[in-house]
């Protein structure tokens, strides 16, 4: 179990090891470009290289990339929904040239198309994405707000198995969950005392099957248990609290994954003690 964070590459993603370094990070995630879309810039051989060496220089084997904010594998409009399958397949280039663990995305908003129409879009955009990558695709349970798509353990259940049924095998991708505990607790999963974490976890593997959990995003809520709306909170702050990050650290079935914050407001260095505290392992 390693504890990280989301680490800004300011542009410059070969000094981002350093940044996740200075502030305690044992692993960390990142953007691998401009979260808001643009124009990727391609990132050198230079910059790839620089970026492995300083990993190994301050000892964090474990990274990510998190996809940008505008992927929709079920939007109506044809140039963001192949514009999504295909910043995913960049994002998983990206991430096999820099050797990262996993690349973690959003699904997308039903709210065009209607839940059943969207939720077949988007098998066939994730089966055309393909499996030419060593890296492994992590679908982000949502807060579901509005008609976001991945709010529920079904519906995640229901995208890992359908999309290698309606691949050929030679087109198969490799799928995987990352577990947000601000969007999961938003969406009805509770987490704020040892029997809630035990149960929702005991749900996930029931549900979902914990061999396919490959990373924590480890937020506290500032809104509501199941009121659906995402708004991350500093560790204890929130509607989880204290005891639930607790329960959720000790979890014994959690003990080979990474912790990611997306802490707002840059204090990601007091939250990250925070955990490192609570850990009794
Ligand atoms: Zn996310
Ligand atoms: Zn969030």
């Amino acid at each position: 179990m390693n504890f990280g964070a989301h680490i800004s590459i300011a542009g410059e993603i070969e000094k981002t090891p350093e940044r996740a370094h200075e502030i305690g990070c044992e692993c960390f995630q990142m953007f691998s470009r401009s979260p808001q879309g643009g124009k990727a810039k391609e990132i050198t051989e230079s910059a790839i290289n620089n970026f492995k060496k300083n990993c190994q220089k301050y000892n964090l084997e474990n990274y990510y990339i998190h996809t940008p904010y505008y992927i929709n594998l079920a939007s109506a409009n044809n140039r963001i929904y192949y514009g999504s399958i295909s910043a995913i397949k960049k994002e998983l280039e990206t991430a096999d040239l820099l050797g990262a663990k996993a690349v973690v995305t959003h699904l997308g908003s039903a709210k065009e198309l209607g839940e059943k129409e969207a939720r077949e879009k988007l098998i066939k955009g994730l089966v055309a994405v393909g499996n030419r990558h060593a890296c492994s695709l992590l679908l982000e349970i949502t807060a579901g707000s509005g008609n976001i798509m991945g709010d529920s353990f079904e519906e995640i259940a229901y995208f890992i198995k359908e999309v290698p049924r309606q691949a050929q095998d030679d087109k198969n991708i490799k799928l995987g969950v990352c577990f947000d505990t601000a969007h999961a607790f938003a969406s009805g999963y509770d987490l704020r005392d040892k029997k809630a974490v035990q149960k929702t976890f005991d749900d996930f593997d029931k549900i979902i099957g914990l061999e396919r959990l490959k990373l924590i995003h480890c937020n506290d809520s500032k809104s509501d248990f199941n009121s659906h709306i995402d708004r991350h909170e500093n560790i204890g702050k929130g509607k989880i609290g204290i005891e639930g990050f607790e329960m959720i650290i000790n979890e014994p079935r959690l003990k080979n994954l990474d912790f990611i914050l997306e802490t707002p407001g840059g204090k990601a260095e007091e939250d990250l003690e925070i955990l490192k505290r609570l850990n009794k392992r």
